[in-house]
């Protein structure tokens, strides 16, 4: 099984992306109420090489046949705290001319080595949950030393100093940002960014805290009015081409719901398999005691067990 690759998985904004996961499960500088991992287990802003490079680099270039949209560093945690990050990008520019894009959340882009790592990328997509420092740490619960100041500065800068394309990525709560006056402010913020792209979102999958709520549809598609023409709502992933049989193995499916939980939809369309094929590989890895299930909504997530 790939340690430290997966996919591709359906994404709602990169087509099929192949995933690499840089930290070991839920090592963030953040703990979101709503992550779709649970929380952190390990909060902290140390950078370091937490998974070795080399592996990273030889299970990609196995992977590379799948043919993926984007090559996509993200994964069970915060990828920037991989002092490496960026020596990887440059590894894999070297050997494919697949984009290279970055989830983060932003916490540490107020470190200059962090927007140097990440110059090389084509598309970076930086978190913007809140637009209050209170709210900011009610929502994303940072590690002690990230103040809100911090996070804005530091999306402020990169915004300044990156050419490839910036999209930011806002995340709203039912009854905690979701509403008018924190989305007002987290519209002044994104003014003042300026980046290419925003996508809203909300709770689509199981969240850490049963208090983290979605916002309806009809509120939503207001609100994304507010943020401006450049604004739109990520839906659900749908109808994605299933064009390579990739996934033979069940282990994939496995690496694939321990970095986000999946419905079997999104592993069918993910990995190219039949959704008959991978509902009875999905029922090997439960019967196996490897994957649990959670409703959110009427939708079922297949999530994986961690030891
Ligand atoms: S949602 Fe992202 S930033 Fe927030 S705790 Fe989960 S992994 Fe960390």
């Amino acid at each position: 099984m790939s340690r430290y690759v997966y996919g591709p998985v359906p994404s709602r904004r990169l087509g099929r992306s192949l995933g690499i996961d840089l930290v070991p499960f839920k090592t963030c500088t953040y703990d979101c109420i709503y992550c779709q991992l649970g929380r952190t287990t390990r909060k902290t802003i140390q950078r370091r090489e937490w998974v070795p490079l080399q592996d990273v680099l030889k299970e990609l270039k196995a992977h590379l046949a799948t043919q993926p949209d984007y090559i996509t560093i993200a994964g069970s945690g915060e990828p920037t705290l991989h002092a490496g990050i960026g020596n990887l990008i440059k590894a894999i520019r070297a050997v494919t001319d697949i984009p290279v894009a970055v989830l983060t959340n932003g916490s540490l882009l107020w470190l200059a080595e962090v927007r140097d790592a990440l110059g090389d990328a084509d598309l970076v997509i930086p978190s913007l949950d809140a637009g209050s420092e209170r709210l900011f740490r009610h929502v994303n619960r940072p590690h002690r030393e990230i103040t809100f100041h911090k996070m804005i500065d530091g999306l402020l800068e990169f915004r300044k100093c990156f050419s490839g394309q910036y999209w930011l990525e806002v995340f709203l709560l039912g009854g905690i940002t979701g509403l008018s006056v924190p989305v007002k402010e987290i519209a002044r913020l994104i003014k003042r960014v300026s980046p290419h792209r925003i996508h809203v979102n909300t709770v689509v999958r199981p969240p850490a805290e049963s208090f983290a709520f979605p916002v309806s549809d009809d509120l939503m598609e207001g609100f994304v009015k507010v943020f401006g023409p450049r604004a739109e709502v990520i839906g659900r992933c749908k109808d994605l081409p299933a064009e390579a049989q990739t996934a033979h193995d069940p282990q994939e499916i496995l690496a694939l719901v321990a970095r986000r939980p999946c419905t079997l939809e999104d592993i069918a369309a993910g990995l190219g398999l039949d959704p008959v094929e991978a509902g009875s590989r999905v029922d090997q890895l439960a019967a196996a005691g490897l994957l649990t299930t959670e409703y959110q909504g009427e939708r079922l997530y297949f999530k994986a067990v961690h030891p």
